[in-house]
């Protein structure tokens, strides 16, 4: 039996409490909370603020408030990652000393110019350029005063791992940035950190960060750490083929509960959506319990049309 079977099945929705969460983060949420619960597991709710100027606690609170709504519990307190600096520290120090970090003085635009987008993808691996610095190029580098970055000097270039919703997934592993060059941990390392503490046994979350999961296994690897399960829940477009946001209308839960919409309609939509139910009928997320099962999960992204749903006789 693997490692991640012998635990008890530990779920989290761990989202940026920088703004409100729309239909996409609930769907997601919603993936999360069924998986966990309906193994008879823990879900737990991780508040991802390690960025103080994009974060705050108003978005988190909301948050939760839009989870409640939604029919969506969780156990123990709210864990904040702002809270968790020195356990970041912790790990970041043990990679340092088994020789696995190098400072980066590289700046965004310099990455950007320098690295090569496999597939033509957003997703541009950092090229290494600082890892390769001679002595005296690094010194050099130190002394004209630029704060550095710390890096993960990774031990492999790509990885595998396989995906409950999406099957058998292989990607570039590059040197992920641990610690920003504002001495603020950075997002795969507390994630991985974060992870392993809470005892998650299950990872779900929006498929736009599955490229960075081989990085994180990895990372895990590296710290010794247990494995994990991986579903990443396809995205929600909006009717311009874009990734669905505030333009799209009344696609945060406050503004839908504000317009009328009950909790059952929003659960009914979403799980139709992921092609949990045949019809769009209202139903609330414990009835769905019983029959949850990831394999039915439509692994494509899903358009939501306003227009059309207005003419929907169930919304
Ligand atoms: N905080 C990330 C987000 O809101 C999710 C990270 C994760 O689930 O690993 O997109």
């Amino acid at each position: 039996m693997d490692e991640a079977r012998q635990r008890e099945v530990t779920g989290r929705f761990a989202p940026s409490p920088t703004g409100e969460l729309h239909l996409g983060n609930l769907r997601t949420a919603l993936v999360a909370w069924l998986s966990a619960r309906s193994q008879g597991g823990r879900f737990i709710v991780r508040m991802e603020d390690l960025d103080r100027l994009t974060s705050s606690q108003q978005c988190a609170d909301n948050q939760l408030a839009a989870l409640r709504w939604l029919g969506l519990d969780w156990d123990g307190p709210v864990v904040r990652q702002s809270q968790r600096f020195a356990r970041y520290d912790r790990a970041i120090d043990e990679l340092e000393g088994n020789d696995l970090t190098y400072p980066c003085f590289c700046t965004r635009k310099e990455i950007a110019a320098a690295a090569t987008a496999p597939n033509g993808g957003a997703e541009r691996p950092y090229p290494g350029t600082c890892r390769r610095l001679s002595a005296a190029a690094r010194l050099a580098r130190e002394a004209s005063g630029r704060h550095p970055a710390l890096r993960l000097a990774a031990t492999r270039p790509t990885g595998e791992f396989v995906d409950v919703v999406h099957g058998p997934y292989s990607g570039w592993i590059d040197d992920v940035v641990l610690r920003r060059n504002d001495g603020v941990a950075a997002y795969n390392l507390a994630v991985v950190v974060d992870d392993e503490a809470q005892g998650i046994t299950e990872i779900v979350r929006g498929d736009d960060l599955l490229s960075s999961t081989p990085r994180q296994i990895l990372l895990g690897e590296l710290l010794g750490m247990s494995k994990q399960r991986y579903m990443h829940v396809p995205l929600v477009l909006g009717h311009d083929g874009h990734r669905l946001a505030k333009r799209h209308g009344d696609v945060t839960a406050a503004a839908m509960s504000r317009a009328g919409t009950s909790p059952s309609q929003l659960v009914g939509l979403l799980a139709h959506s992921l092609g949990l139910t045949s019809a769009s009928t209202p139903i609330s997320a414990v009835d769905l319990l019983s029959s949850f099962d990831p394999a039915t999960i439509i692994r494509t992204p899903w358009t939501f049309d306003d227009e059309r749903r207005s003419s929907d006789a169930h919304l």
